[in-house]
């Protein structure tokens, strides 16, 4: 039986791990994986993170299973960080999952199960997984116009157009904020017209909240989905703690569905049998810090401070970046870098231009020229922008 598995594609952002770690060159540069990193390199343990885990040692008296949904506490604490009140609490239904990533997965298999000719929209480009999870649950699936190449911005024409095109009951994938992998966002008037459309043509977005705190700050990034919640009859959000928790090992996310309030019980039994069935109870270690962190007034404002370092640390870095840039190529054409939010930018240069940054500088970017603005630090920025220079020279 096992001799009949067909070879998997090696995943691309892994195969560059590898890569970097065979790298002998000491000062090679790791603008690859998604961690966030902190200016010595370090992706570090946050303070409150660490002071709820002190704790937790100290009261837990049992690791017995805990609810099929999550611990309830978690949901609340959770649903109130993303939505704060925005929803009547009898519309929201929700799942602990493991990460973001298996939130995604779980909401698209809710939507098969409610829906299953419903076709998911997605963003071009998007983060390759949900691609790839989408195609493996056989989900029909079209792709919707967001980034303008030459601009480094959100197509906002080019995305319009195309989500006017979508039918009644069809999923439009959204990135909440900071979009992975370009890093263009659409502004809040944008948002409006993109709730419009979908209240327009009966859509339903199913919402991916990744970086909740990366872009402008808590409740900025929130800002979208708390719109399309408060608007829309049914909204999907996956959200993920970890890159703002920096858990990212722990595996913790939510699933949150917005609904009728009539139907709230049916879609929680449906969420609570999606759990049963993929992997019963939800991981809980990470999910009762976050708890811990949220409902402790002071380990919830050290962590928002800490939160904010990271974020500003990125702005910089990305106001550095775009100003190197300018000086070294002598052009503005790479003045989106500090307009873009969260941790990546697409560069916009070709895959043999990445591939020469790699093999003559020792500079590892995805393919698609995705890097992470946390990889970099105070020194390594113009190293960077010197290398970006010399391979558009040719
Ligand atoms: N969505 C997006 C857009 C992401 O970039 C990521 C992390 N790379 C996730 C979801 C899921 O993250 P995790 O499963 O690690 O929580």
């Amino acid at each position: 039986m096992l001799t009949a598995l067909k070879p998997q594609p090696a995943d691309k952002i892994l195969q560059l791990i590898q890569m970097f770690r065979e790298d002998a060159r000491a000062d090679k540069i790791d603008l690859g994986v998604g961690v966030y990193k902190d200016p010595t390199g370090l992706t570090p343990v946050m303070r409150a993170v660490k002071t709820a885990e002190k704790r937790l040692w100290e009261v837990e008296t049992t690791k017995t299973y805990t609810g099929l949904a999550g611990e309830p506490a978690y949901n609340a604490a959770m649903a109130k960080l993303i939505l704060a009140g925005a929803v009547a609490a009898d519309r929201v239904a929700s799942v602990a999952t493991p990460g973001g990533t298996g939130a995604v997965r779980q909401a698209l298999e809710l939507i098969r199960m409610a829906s299953p000719d419903a076709t998911v929209w997605i963003s071009n480009p998007t983060w390759p997984n949900h691609l790839s999870i989408v195609k493996y649950l056989g989900i029909p699936m079209r792709e919707y116009r967001y980034f303008d190449a030459e601009t480094g911005a959100v197509d906002a024409e080019g995305m319009m157009e195309d989500l006017a095109g979508v039918k009644a009951g069809d999923v439009v994938l959204l990135h909440g904020c900071c979009h992975n992998p370009t890093g263009a966002n659409p502004n809040p008037v944008q948002w409006l017209a993109i709730c419009e459309s979908l209240a327009r043509t009966g859509a339903v977005p199913l919402i991916d909240l990744a970086y909740q705190g990366f872009g402008d700050g808590l409740e900025m990034d929130a800002a979208a989905t708390r719109l399309l919640a408060t608007k829309l009859p049914e909204v999907l959000i996956a959200a993920s703690c970890s890159k703002n928790f920096g858990i990212y090992r722990e595996r913790t996310g939510i699933l949150i569905a917005i609904g009728e309030a009539a139907g709230r019980g049916t879609v929680q039994a449906n969420l609570n049998f999606l759990n049963r069935q993929n992997y019963s109870f939800p991981p809980d270690h990470g999910a009762r810090l976050v708890t811990m962190i949220l409902e402790d007034e002071t380990l919830s404002a050290d962590w928002k401070a800490e939160l904010e370092e990271v974020r500003l640390n990125m702005l910089t870095l990305r106001r550095q970046l775009a100003d190197a840039l300018q000086a070294e190529t002598g052009s503005n054409r790479f003045g989106f870098v500090a307009e873009h939010r969260g941790m990546f930018s697409r560069l916009g240069i070709t895959p043999a231009e990445v591939e020469r940054l790699r093999t003559e500088h020792g500079v590892y970017m995805v393919g698609d020229s995705r890097l992470n603005i946390a990889g970099l630090n105070r020194t390594t920025v113009p190293v960077l922008a010197r290398a970006v220079a010399e391979v558009l020279r040719g």
